[in-house]
């Protein structure tokens, strides 16, 4: 881990972002006296400038990271940016088509920067900024240092995805201050992510919102690990890469919902406020420092040697399957979107009247309670393709975000067969054209090429080009391309 600065000649009409803060110019600082400065690098600048004509068309920007950070978080970006405040401590940057839209959909982000320092300390980092990505960035976000990237999805006019930006911000503490030692360790970095993103959600979104980002954290890790096989030693918490692997295959929820699980188990032993001075300790003690899986479980028996016998440390670290423990929530909204599952499943030919006298419901419904709905029938598959339209139409699912959209392909895709309407396919090919996350983008083409193989393959043909490298070669192994 190393502090870092840099100098960036860019064209002078585009801006020049790093995961750092904006520095002074060199000519500004003292050689000898600056331990970031070389006399060599103010050299280059300035010979760089004269190659390119002088300094009408070109400008330089400064940056510093005083903090020693892992070579996985250094990351620049040059673009056509603008910025609006967020906050003393946050902006987001973003092209000017977007900047307005990202900046009403990330107003909370202050808010949470707040509940974030009141349970893991002190904020290191100076600012806390975000930056919208085009539409082909492969993940939600990337906790970059200073600079958190996100993707364009989660602009979706109902604040409904902001979630992500409390996961990335807590990677301020878990993951950017105190780093996994090797990837073998990466559930350390995620699920001590995951607990705390659970914790500032629950606080400014409410603990029903809370519970069903438990719910949804449970379902995808239960679907996952059924993928790989339960036990698939890709579901251990600290997975053996053999020789050759790609970590993109291993790549799943498991480091993010089973190490979130063992977190909340601890909480569950010691108690809530004990776990959030324990956590806030924890980052003082290990920051700017490495750990591993052993020298978590070493700490944690220190601070409260009941957890040495009452969490089973090496059936959580090395054994393969669902998380040995499951956190405790308020089930009533979950439970309300499960019960209008099975009312569409036993409806038949009251499909219709059903949904007309739910869909004032549903609409007010908060996105993620939508996608358990839809991602319980999913699992179910009970329903007909004829009783899916009538649902997916009836309430509007199609123009709604794209997490429902995905969750809504996931049910509808796999009962479509030729002479069928073609509207799900459309929906698909809408859905992997505008954007390239891969949480939506694998799945979805996953789904169509099991009914649609030569549509789906058609349609990846034409977009290949436009996703990210690490997007296009996961799908192509996705549809045996
Ligand atoms: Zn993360």
């Amino acid at each position: 881990q190393i502090p870092y600065s840099a100098s960036v000649v860019h064209p002078k009409h585009l801006t020049t972002l790093m995961s750092a803060i904006k520095g002074v110019a060199l000519s500004a600082r003292v050689v000898g006296e600056d331990p970031l400065l070389d006399r060599s690098v103010s050299t280059w600048v300035h010979e760089d400038l004269s190659s390119r004509g002088g300094s009408n068309e070109w400008a330089v920007t400064y940056f510093d990271q005083p903090i020693p950070i892992p070579p996985y978080l250094v990351a620049i970006v040059v673009g056509e940016l603008e910025s609006r405040s967020l906050g003393p401590r946050s902006s987001v940057w973003a092209e000017p088509s977007v900047v307005e839209k990202a900046h009403w959909e990330f107003a909370d982000t202050e808010k949470m920067i707040d509940v974030a320092i009141d349970r893991c300390g002190e904020y290191r980092w100076g600012v806390f900024d975000l930056l919208v990505l085009p539409p082909s960035f492969p993940y939600g976000g990337m906790e970059n240092p200073c600079l958190t990237f996100v993707t364009p999805t989660l602009i979706a006019g109902d604040r409904s995805q902001t979630a992500v930006v409390a996961h990335e911000l807590a990677h301020s503490w878990s993951g950017n201050l105190v780093t996994n030692a090797t990837w073998e360790h990466f559930w350390i970095n995620e699920g001590l992510t995951v607990f705390t993103e659970t914790k500032i959600v629950q606080k400014i979104f409410g603990m029903e919102t809370g519970a069903i980002r438990m719910e949804e954290g449970w379902q995808h890790v239960h679907d996952d690990m059924n993928r790989f096989g339960m036990d698939h030693r890709f579901t251990c918490l600290c997975p053996r890469l053999q020789i050759g692997e790609d970590p993109d295959d291993s790549f799943s929820s498991v480091p993010y919902e089973k190490g979130a699980s063992l977190f909340w188990h601890i909480e569950s032993v010691i108690g809530e406020d004990v776990m959030k001075s324990t956590i806030r300790h924890y980052f003082d003690t290990f920051a700017l420092k490495t750990i591993t899986s052993e020298a978590l479980r070493e700490y944690f028996i220190k601070q409260h040697p009941k957890l040495e016998t009452e969490v089973n440390w090496s059936r959580w670290f090395h054994e393969p399957g669902m998380p040995l423990f499951k956190p405790k929530y308020d089930a009533a909204p979950v439970q309300e979107a499960v019960d209008l599952a099975s009312q569409w499943e036993s409806a038949g030919d009251a499909a219709a009247a059903l949904q007309h006298q739910t869909k004032a419901a549903v609409a007010s419904w908060p996105s993620s309670k939508k996608c358990v709905f839809l991602n319980t029938l999913s699992k179910n598959r009970k329903l007909s393709f004829e009783s899916v339209s009538t649902l997916v139409n009836g309430y509007g699912f199609t123009s709604c975000n794209a997490e429902i959209r995905c969750s809504v392909l996931s049910l509808w895709l796999p009962l479509w067969k030729d002479g069928l309407d073609r509207a799900p396919l459309t929906l698909a090919h809408a859905l992997v054209k505008e954007q390239g996350r891969m949480k939506f983008t694998r799945p979805t083409y996953r789904a169509w090429v099991a009914v649609d193989p030569q549509g789906a393959r058609d349609a990846f043909a034409a977009l290949q080009g436009s996703y990210h490298p690490i997007c296009s070669k996961m799908v192509a192994r996705d549809l045996g391309v």
